[in-house]
């Protein structure tokens, strides 16, 4: 039986990447029915919103999406529509592996990292009050008589929540993760020094779940020490467990260990629905120009195949991308290469092919 996947083009070089990776999932002979939803800044003067209801109910009903970048239109009152759909859906968690791939320009060798970020709390909440408003003026004088606490009049307020039951899930879907997937060592990156309260709740309750799973190595860090180490000896560390803030920085960062966006993919994951999409944004600098790199859509991809048990298409899908990187001839600016987007999918699509029927022919 075949899978019924949502598909959202996206903005900037979102139609391209996405475009080239259903050209690769094809060619593996899964056989995928898309949905097409678009969603961003494209259809936000059409249909009045950069997220419209149906988007949603299509990734409620389909259960996995693969999504290219929206673009946050500053400005227009809307929110991300990034982040709008990880708390409309749940997603509560963001997975965003780091490997160092043969053939492809980096400082560093043996990078093997994953970055879990918890996708529904902390600053992200969205949870604001603008400078000088009335909510703002109320919020100051609320503090000020609870606990004596003065904030300057002409201060913004971002809110960061982070609790119990919200650390709790990130934590067992963490610990759950490394088992699953044969890793060793779980690192909590957090600032529980500063803000006790909200990253002391974080790294207290990683600690007090860590007891449950005698067979991961538990460890933790300050966010600004995990930095250096991440800077001088990234291949030491395993997987990185980290609220939302410091979990989007770093992974960027963790991208840039390995080669840049275009090869970092992603997922977003809760209990029911599953979205995967590059770690990227929109890159409107380079879109509609063939320079965009379709390999970070085209491994987030690969996640998604894993995800839906399709377990054989997404390592022949892994190692094309391997050994189309490690060949050399075949990628796209951003690594040194002259091949635009299309070329690049084609090459991976093909080798997908070729690893498919090896893994199928005898011996
Ligand atoms: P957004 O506003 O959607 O976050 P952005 O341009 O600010 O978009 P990114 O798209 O994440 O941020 O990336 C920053 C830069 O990295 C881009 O301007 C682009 O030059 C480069 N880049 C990002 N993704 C790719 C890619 N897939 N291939 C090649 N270059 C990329």
């Amino acid at each position: 039986m075949g899978h019924r996947i949502t598909l959202i083009p996206g903005d900037g070089i979102g139609p391209e990447v996405t475009e080239a990776a259903r050209l690769v999932v094809e060619a593996t002979g899964v056989e995928v029915t898309w949905d097409v939803q678009h969603a961003g800044t494209a259809v936000m003067e059409r249909e009045g919103t950069p997220l419209p209801d149906r988007v949603l109910r299509s990734v409620e009903t389909n259960r996995t999406a693969l999504k290219g970048p929206i673009t946050t239109p500053v400005g227009t009152g809307f929110r991300s529509v990034n982040v709008a759909l990880r708390q409309e859906l749940d997603l509560f968690a963001s997975v965003r592996p780091a490997l160092s791939l043969p053939g492809v320009p980096s400082k560093y060798t043996g990078v093997d990292l994953v970055v879990i970020r918890e996708n529904t709390e902390d600053l992200y909440a969205g949870i604001e009050f603008e400078a000088g408003s009335g909510a703002l003026q109320r919020l100051r004088a609320e503090l000020r008589r609870l606990a004596g606490f003065d904030i300057r009049d002409d201060a913004g307020v971002t809110v960061k929540p982070i609790s119990i039951s919200g650390t709790r899930r990130i934590v067992r879907f963490a610990f759950d993760f490394a088992r699953r997937n044969g890793r060793r060592a779980i690192t909590v990156g957090h600032k529980a020094n500063i803000m006790r309260f909200s990253d002391g709740v974080f790294l207290f309750t990683a600690g007090a779940e860590a007891q449950f799973y005698e067979d991961v190595w538990f460890d933790e860090m300050q966010v600004d020490e995990l930095a250096l180490h991440l800077a001088s000896e990234p291949e030491t560390l395993d997987i990185l467990l980290l609220p939302n803030l410091y979990g989007d920085i770093l992974s960027d960062l963790c991208a840039g260990l390995v080669g840049g966006l275009g090869l970092a993919p992603g997922a977003n994951l809760g209990w029911e629905y599953a979205v995967f999409e590059p770690v990227h944004g929109s890159a409107p600098d380079i879109a509609g120009t063939g320079l965009a790199n379709p390999i970070a859509t085209i491994l987030s991809a690969a996640m998604m195949l894993d995800h839906l048990a399709e377990t054989g298409a997404a390592r022949a899908v892994r190692r094309a991308v391997a050994s189309v990187l490690a060949t050399g001839g075949t990628r796209t600016r951003d690594l040194g290469g002259t091949s635009s987007t299309v070329e690049v999918a084609k090459a991976i699509a093909e080798a997908s092919h070729e690893e498919l029927d090896r893994a199928d022919g005898p011996g």
